[in-house]
């Protein structure tokens, strides 16, 4: 047995009602002996509110979830670029930054590394230009 909420097109009319299963359900309508309690209108609609509303969470999560992937993957594309193009100077990535900066004869070269929010805020006051990107961890590796 299923219940199912019910509403009229023609009045309005919400109830109730019991059916052996979803496909007497579809029986019933199709030889239109679904009828409104009130007004004897076959425009009968099962009411879809609670399953409509758990199917539309589903459909956001699940764009959310390919928007993310899409994101995760540019970011490893660049993470990569960085990777073979930068080099890693890890947690000396201010001191690096400075020392190329200040020291004119040393290279000029591309560097990464991790840095503290005011380590940032100091060098770009100084005029050290770096640039912050989100980083994710590879966890497949
Ligand atoms: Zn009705």
């Amino acid at each position: 047995m299923i219940k199912y909420s019910l509403n009229c097109k023609e009045c309005d009319l919400k109830f109730e009602s019991w059916f052996a299963s979803s496909k007497e359900y579809e029986k019933l309508k199709r030889k239109k002996l679904l009828k409104c309690l009130n007004c004897d209108s076959l425009k009968i609609e099962k009411s879809l509110m609670a399953p409509r509303i758990n199917k539309k969470e589903y459909i956001t999560r699940d764009k959310e979830q390919k928007k993310i992937t899409k994101i995760k993957k540019k970011i490893s594309e660049y993470q990569k670029f960085i990777k073979n193009n930068f080099e890693y100077v890890g947690d000396n990535f201010t001191h690096e930054a400075r020392s190329i900066h200040y020291n004119n004869k040393k290279k000029e070269k591309n560097i990464y590394g991790t840095a503290t929010k005011d380590d940032l805020k100091e060098l770009s006051e100084e005029g050290i230009d770096v640039q912050t990107i989100p980083w994710i961890e590879d966890s497949s590796n």
